[in-house]
């Protein structure tokens, strides 16, 4: 049976073990021994990522997706100029400290200028202050370094997962994992703080494939982590062969605490997001998620109108709420786990700076 070591740094088995483990109490331990190595790295702040998800069309294909190019159901926006730049003074407002713009992959010249423009005035309306982390997908190295010095300086993109054969089985053979990789090395040649991340839990996906995953953040050097189970959305074409039995999705939910705990323990000084797709699985997964070691927390600020139509995946939490509803709902909850609120802050990756010091 698996027990926290002390040593300075877990091995492969030992990760491989706690992925494994299934006895409740070691469970227990592990998730209060990362919640210990979060406060003693990066302290109990937890800081506020407001999310924009400001368009659904998406010139992919990812073969798990619900907004997925040939998914024909689903009911395509893009939000106007001044709706995103009316949520991101609601951002500024209530002291967010940072958003992120994330919409379906677009690379067109009308969409790079759109992003550009928006970046330049959610910089101006917030004199600078506001953050902004960008969720766009595969980019050329010269839009990255052009949003970049338009002002972003956070960019988030999933390698979905480490393991290459799985990843071209979750998408079209024209979706290539080395792009993938190039992109997240092009972002950091630039200078964004670079985060990446995993679905959990994914047809074929072994517990091996997920310790490799950690493996990976490390190689990479990555700064922030962002990942979730995999959630099924039927219409989609592992969304028709995925098992979604009561058991497989809490077996999804705990390898997603434990993915969070194994790497706040690996990582340490990095930030780590608890996830709207933990909520999707469990009510209280995202205090879970910060129990386990997570400090970051992305509320969705997207409009109320078109949250039903940004569903990644089925029974996204919180379609109905708006952006203040979300705000009380959250604080309480966050209280509840004895953490407290960087509002006004921006949180950026401790690991980020650390590297910048050396
Ligand atoms: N188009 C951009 C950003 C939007 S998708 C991109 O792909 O990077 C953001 C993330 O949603 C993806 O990286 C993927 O990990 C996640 N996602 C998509 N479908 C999902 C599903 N069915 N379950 C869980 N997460 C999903
Ligand atoms: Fe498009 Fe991103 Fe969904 Fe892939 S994961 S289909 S790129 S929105």
């Amino acid at each position: 049976m698996s027990s926290v070591s002390n040593e300075k740094e877990l091995g492969r088995n030992e990760i491989l073990s706690f992925m494994k483990e299934e006895n409740e109490e070691k469970l227990k331990e592990l998730y209060k021994k990362a919640y210990k190595i979060k406060l003693d790295n990066v302290g109990d702040k937890v800081y506020y990522r407001g999310i924009i998800e400001f368009s659904n069309i998406c010139q992919k294909n990812c073969n798990y997706c619900g907004i997925r190019k040939s998914n024909s159901d689903v009911h395509r926006f893009t939000m106007s100029e001044e709706e995103i730049l009316e949520s991101a003074k609601w951002s500024y407002e209530n002291s967010y400290g940072s958003l992120v713009l994330q919409s379906g992959e677009r690379q067109d010249e009308e969409y790079i200028e759109f992003v550009t423009g928006l970046i330049e005035k959610i910089k101006k309306l917030s004199n600078g202050e506001l953050g902004i982390t960008l969720s766009l997908g595969e980019q050329t190295f010269e839009t990255y370094e052009k949003w970049y010095n338009a002002g972003a300086h956070r960019y988030l993109l999933r390698i979905e997962t480490s393991n290459k054969e799985l990843y071209n089985k979750l998408h079209p053979a024209d979706h290539k994992f080395e792009t993938r990789i190039n992109c997240l090395k092009d972002l950091k040649k630039i200078g964004y703080q670079v985060g990446t991340g995993v679905m959990i839990g994914l047809p074929e996906q072994t517990e091996e494939d997920l310790v490799d995953d950690i493996l990976f953040f490390k190689d990479m050097d990555i700064d922030m982590i962002g990942m979730g189970p995999y959630i099924v959305s039927e219409k989609t074409p592992i969304g028709e062969i995925a098992q979604n039995s009561k058991e497989i999705k809490k077996k999804r939910f705990e390898l997603g605490l434990k993915m969070i705990a194994l790497t706040r323990i690996y990582l340490k000084d990095i930030n780590i997001a608890a996830t709207t797709a933990l909520q999707a699985l469990n009510p209280v997964g995202r205090e879970a998620g910060l129990k386990a070691g997570a400090n970051i927390i992305m509320p969705v600020i997207t409009h109320k109108n078109y949250r039903k139509d940004y569903q990644l995946y089925d029974n996204k939490p919180c379609i109905d709420d708006n952006a203040v509803e979300c705000k009380a709902c959250l604080e309480n909850r966050i209280k509840g786990v004895g953490d407290k609120i960087g509002y006004g802050e921006w949180g950026d990756s401790l690991h980020y700076k650390n590297k910048k010091k050396m």
